[in-house]
């Protein structure tokens, strides 16, 4: 045998977390056959798409089967339909401008945030908050960015941002260089956001440190609150140190449709060895058309359609929905006397631990007493020792009766 692996997928962890939840839940549920699970653990929309998405979907698929209208390949980039409708709605309305060659249709973030790492040089350091989203820490290990995992739980190489009640979910800025900062807020797992002043001082770090913020705003639609912002470019500044990933799953329900975008303002740039300055967008761009042949026309009317008055109703009345379960859950744990964060800019409710108890006790008690199944918070790095991710994505009636049964529990 002659042929190489990239021995960087050695250095990754195994996927425990997902896999270790679902053996402790069957192993229980096999020891308790008529235990009804109440699964609140999983960053999966339960509401289905809107009628005006479904409606401009099943025409495009009609135009598809019929001579005159089929469509072929489209614009790697994505129609300028999509495009323009996203520059209008999402970002002229809140004043900033965008060309339509700034944004990057695409099948879904998390394809992205994996992929953008890909058009930067391997020596960069790479800043992420712990505990964090994991698709920017595996990424950049595959890509040979880091070392090893320490008994830390923490890759050699990257810079960890603790991110816990005691700063209260604010980051703090890093006390050696970095040059790629990987921020998503409103936060998964910690359902906390940035207030504009806070973010604001990242953007002013960037610019000052020479360093690139790759912004996740993937639950901006939950946001409630007036003094957070839902793009980064409200931030002044931001335009020249900042790409945003945006989705169209958590808000629209697209999570088994999959669309999104990418915005890659022309004035961010990077270095070549020889110190001479690069725009970002022109990479992504090369990129883009080289490894993608475009979004799918039907999907790409399906996100068009969810700009219309009638989706943009039904889609604030699922999110509405779903923010009436977090504060359900939220009240419910903190009458139970835990510390509880997150659930109101967000559908992800982020619970300090019993005292005593550590993530998995915790799990494993809710398991066990109340047959709810949550996300242990150390599966998200190890400033999430101690925490429980409960969502928000569930019926009502699941909600309640979830709720219903860990109040009855002594803590
Ligand atoms: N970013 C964050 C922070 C997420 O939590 C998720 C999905 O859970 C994604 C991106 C990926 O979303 P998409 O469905 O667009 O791939």
């Amino acid at each position: 045998m002659s042929v190489k692996i990239n021995e960087n997928y050695l250095l990754l962890e195994s996927s425990y977390l997902f896999a270790e939840i679902s053996r402790r839940v069957e192993k229980f549920q096999t020891e308790n056959p008529d235990a009804q699970v109440i699964k609140m653990g999983i960053g999966d929309v339960t509401k289905p798409l809107p009628k005006a998405v479904i409606k401009a979907f099943n025409e495009a698929v009609t135009e598809m089967g019929n001579s005159e209208t089929f469509m072929g390949y489209g614009p790697e980039q994505g129609y300028s339909f999509l495009i323009d409708t996203i520059i209008e709605n999402d970002y002229k309305s809140r004043g900033i401008e965008l060309d339509i060659d700034e944004v990057f249709i695409s099948d879904a973030a998390k394809c992205d945030t994996a992929n953008i790492q890909e058009i930067f040089g391997l020596d960069n350091v790479i800043a992420v908050t712990d505990p964090v989203y994991p698709v920017y820490v595996d990424s950049n290990v595959m890509a040979g960015r880091t070392g090893s995992i320490q008994d830390s739980g923490r890759y050699e190489g990257v810079v960890y941002m603790p991110s816990t009640a005691e700063n209260n979910f604010i980051p703090e800025l890093p006390k050696s260089p970095v040059d790629l900062i990987y921020l998503c807020f409103p936060n998964n797992p910690t359902g906390t956001a940035l207030k504009k002043e806070d973010l604001a001082k990242w953007v002013e770090y960037a610019r000052e440190n020479d360093a690139i913020i790759l912004f996740d705003a993937a639950y901006e639609a939950y946001i409630t609150e007036d003094d957070i912002p839902r793009s980064i470019y409200e931030i002044e500044g931001a335009k020249d140190v900042a790409i945003e990933f945006r989705s169209f799953s958590k808000n629209a329900g697209f999570t088994g449709t999959r669309c999104a975008f990418v915005v890659v303002p022309k004035q961010v740039k990077a270095v070549d060895s020889e110190g001479n300055k690069h725009d970002l967008n022109s990479l992504w761009n090369r990129r883009t058309t080289t490894k993608f042949n475009g979004v799918s026309y039907p999907v790409q009317k399906a996100a068009e359609a969810v700009y219309t008055d009638e989706a943009k109703k039904e889609i604030q009345e699922n999110i509405d929905y779903y923010l009436e379960n977090a504060k359900i859950i939220k009240n419910s744990m903190e009458e139970l006397g835990l510390d509880v964060y997150g659930g109101v800019n967000s559908p992800y409710i982020w619970v300090k631990t019993p005292e005593n108890m550590d993530s998995w006790s915790f799990f494993d008690l809710l398991l066990e007493e109340a047959n709810v199944v949550g996300t242990p918070g150390v599966g998200f790095g190890p400033s999430g020792e101690g925490y429980l991710r409960l969502t928000a994505f569930n019926t009502l009636e699941n909600t309640k009766e979830a709720m219903e049964r860990i109040s009855k529990l002594s803590l």
